[in-house]
This record gives C-alpha cells, structure tokens and sequence, in this order.
C-alpha cells in the first residue's frame, strides 16, 4: 500500500481490517507521517514499512524493528517494495507524481495495481497502456467515477460504447460569481461539499482540473476516443458516472458518496463484499440534478482536450505545474487564478516531446516544476 497515510490508505486500512480473512497489509508506506504510519504498522503488522523522507528512517526503525517489522526509506525503497513474491496488488494511493515509478516497477512484476493515483495515468498514460500489453498486470480503478464505468461496462460490447459520461460534483466554487472566485483562499476551497479528500486532491477538485485529469484517465483506462468523454455536473455526488450505449441507453451507478465502495471493489478485483458502504435511500434525496460544466469559470477543465490533442509531454507539464502551483496556493502564496495561469504560462514554456520514453517524462516534469516554481514567484499574490 502506497501512501497508507493518505485519505484513501487510511480508508483502505479499514477495509483490510474488515475482512481479516481476504487481505493483508504486507508493505505499507507514506511520504513524512512517520508517527501516523508508526501507528498504522503496529495495528496492521505489515511485513515491511517504508517512509519516502530518508531523515525519518531513525525513527521508524526505532518504533518498528522491536516488533519484527523491517523498516526501509527512500524513492528507491518504495518502488522496488512492489516486486516482492508476497505482493498480489499494489494500491498506488500516493499522491501525484511519486505514483509514476512504483507503477511502471509493478507493470514490469506483473503485479495488479488498484490505482487511486490518477496522476501516473495523466502524466504518462501512453506508456503505462503500451507497457500493460506486454505484462499480466490489471488496473482497477479506485476513483469512484471510474469504478462506476467499470460497473457499468459489466457484460457489455466495449465496441458499442457511445460516450462516457463523468459526474462532477462542481466542487466549492460552483455557485461563487467568478469575481469572488478570484479572492478565494485555501481554507474556502477545501471546504469539499460532498467528499473528505487529502488537501491536493481537494484543490483539484475546486479548480475543476481532477475532472480533467478523470476524462484523460478514462480515455487510457478504457480506450475511449476522448471526444467521446464528456464532464457533467452533478452536485449531490450521488450518481458516479455513466455510459451511453448506441443504442441510446445510458446505465449509471449510484451510491452515497463514500470512497469504501470503489476501493473494495478495486481490491476485490471487481467482486463485491457484504456491507461495505452506507445505503443510499434514494427518498432522502429531493432532487439529482445535472448541469453542464462552466469551462469560461473553470478553465482548468479545458486542460484535458488540450491535453489529449496534443499528447506527448503535455499532460506531464500541466501536472508538474499543477503541483507547483497547489502548493503555493495552499500556503497563501498565489491567488486561486494564478493555479490556471501558473498551468497554462508552464505548458508554453516547459519542451514539448512528441513520443516520450521513461527518461523524457523525468526530464520534463523536472523543468516544468522549475519553470512553474519561477512563474509562481513572479506572479505572487
Ligand atoms: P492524501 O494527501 O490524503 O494522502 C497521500 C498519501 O501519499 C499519504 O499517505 C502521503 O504520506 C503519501 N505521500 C505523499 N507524498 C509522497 C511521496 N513523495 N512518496 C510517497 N508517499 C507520499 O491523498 P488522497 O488519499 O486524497 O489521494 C491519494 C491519491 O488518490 C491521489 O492521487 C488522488 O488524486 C487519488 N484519489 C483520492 C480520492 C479521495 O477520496 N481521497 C478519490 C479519488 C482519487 P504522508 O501522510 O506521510 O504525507
Ligand atoms: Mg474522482
């Protein structure tokens, strides 16, 4: 489990020890919790466990290696950690770019990956989806929108798809007049309506670019032309998403919004367990409404066909940005719009390759995390 700290880790430790008899935590990790992930190895007994930040490495050894479990740190660690013979899935629920490596090591092992990180698909999809043919590696979708396509494709001609349909939530900011979107701080963007995500994720989601990051997810996850993927708004979260058929039928799959219920399924492998998640009662819901999304508030969305028309480097540029830009916004330095502007200004600027290999997607999230961290400085709040 990578990133057993996070919001998705934690969610997926519960589920583990709910059902003591399907799983066990063999390896777990995080980037600099050391005493949340101390805590989480002595309720799970991982064999292994693995902080990314080297300095804390004294320190969970301390805790661990009394207890007979073995402690290693580094990016190194965590992306060899995936390989081991005791290792049947690997849940990749880090967050943004630290996804990519350990992936492509568990592709490589053939190791089924439950894939929370939608990251490593945005930014190196092409490679990841050629990789995959050669190896006995299957993905299965966490995000709870790509699960919900995944349910609903059950059964069906993958040729006779139509378009698929995301939900979007429409984040904080669905309602506020773009003039007051422009004053937004941290704290009034991670006031999620409907889910309680980790922090990046949450800004994300409020700026519209996870929805854009879902469409290009979709189209290497299931091989649909992108301009057959389409964004809806739907503020109640209680659709997940659908797909239309050619027939015109249109199949959905509903829940109430609780991120249980796709990692079960994702570490189920599409099997579904008894009691995971709290019944929807649809009466309690007056209204479900759809909405087209508002691309001129959130141009972030626009990302995803620049993206997918382009392809090459260019979603690895706006998610090097992207997490630049996050960062300054969370710590007060950089306005709301600066998040888009910092994204846009990085794509122009940042070397474009036309068909990457490992070495140039490294190559150029590291230029375009320097160029976003320049422009950021320039344009400050
Ligand atoms: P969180 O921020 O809550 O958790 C991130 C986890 O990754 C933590 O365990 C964190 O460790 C670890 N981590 C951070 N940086 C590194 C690094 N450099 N190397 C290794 N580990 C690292 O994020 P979420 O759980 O919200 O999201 C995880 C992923 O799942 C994201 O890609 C997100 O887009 C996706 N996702 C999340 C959903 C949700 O409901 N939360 C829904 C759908 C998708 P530490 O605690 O030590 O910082
Ligand atoms: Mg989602």
């Amino acid at each position: 489990m990578l990133g057993a700290t996070g919001s998705i880790g934690t969610q997926a430790l519960d589920i583990i020890a709910r059902y003591p008899d399907r799983y066990r935590a063999v390896v777990l990790s995080a980037g600099s919790r050391v005493d949340e992930l101390i805590e989480a190895a002595r309720k799970h007994r991982p064999r292994l466990a693995i902080i990314a930040r080297e300095d804390l490495l004294p320190k969970l050894r301390a805790a661990l290696e009394p207890l007979g479990i073995a402690t290693a740190a580094g990016p190194r660690a965590l992306a060899e950690c995936v390989e081991a013979d005791d290792v049947d899935t690997v849940l990749t629920a880090t967050v943004g770019y630290s996804g990519l490596e350990p992936t492509l090591h568990a592709i490589a092992a053939g190791k089924d990956i439950a894939l929370a990180n939608k990251e490593t698909l945005v930014v190196a999809g092409d490679l990841i989806t050629r990789l995959l043919r050669h190896s006995e590696t299957k993905i299965y979708p966490v995000d709870s929108e790509h699960s919900a396509i995944a349910q609903c494709l059950i059964g069906e001609d993958p040729a006779r798809v139509e378009r698929l349909l995301i939900t979007a939530s429409g984040g904080p900011f669905r309602t506020w007049e773009t003039w007051r979107i422009a004053d937004a701080t941290a704290a009034d963007a991670l006031r999620h309506p409907n889910w309680s995500m980790g922090a990046k994720i949450t800004i994300d989601s409020a700026t519209m670019l996870n929805k854009a990051f879902e469409i290009i997810e979709a189209h290497h996850l299931f091989g649909v032309a992108p301009e057959r993927i389409e964004a809806v708004v739907h503020p109640q979260s209680i659709v997940h998403s659908m797909v239309e058929f050619v027939d015109g039928a249109v199949k959905a799959q509903l829940g109430v919004p609780d991120m249980h219920l796709p990692i079960a399924y994702a570490l189920g492998e599409h099997t579904r367990l008894d009691g995971v998640s709290r019944r929807l009662h649809l009466a309690d819901y007056a209204t479900l409404t759809f909405e087209k999304p508002d691309t001129q508030k959130f141009p972030c969305l626009g990302f995803a066909h620049i993206c997918l028309d382009r392809r090459g480097t260019a979603a690895c540029a706006v998610n090097a940005a992207n997490e630049i830009a996050v960062a300054h916004f969370l710590r007060g330095e950089l306005s709301f719009p600066g998040i888009y502007e910092t994204i846009a200004r990085t794509l122009d600027d940042t070397t474009f390759i036309d068909s990457p290999i490992y070495d140039d997607y490294v190559a150029v999230n590291d230029e375009a995390r320097r160029r976003a961290e320049e422009f950021c400085k320039t344009i400050r709040k």
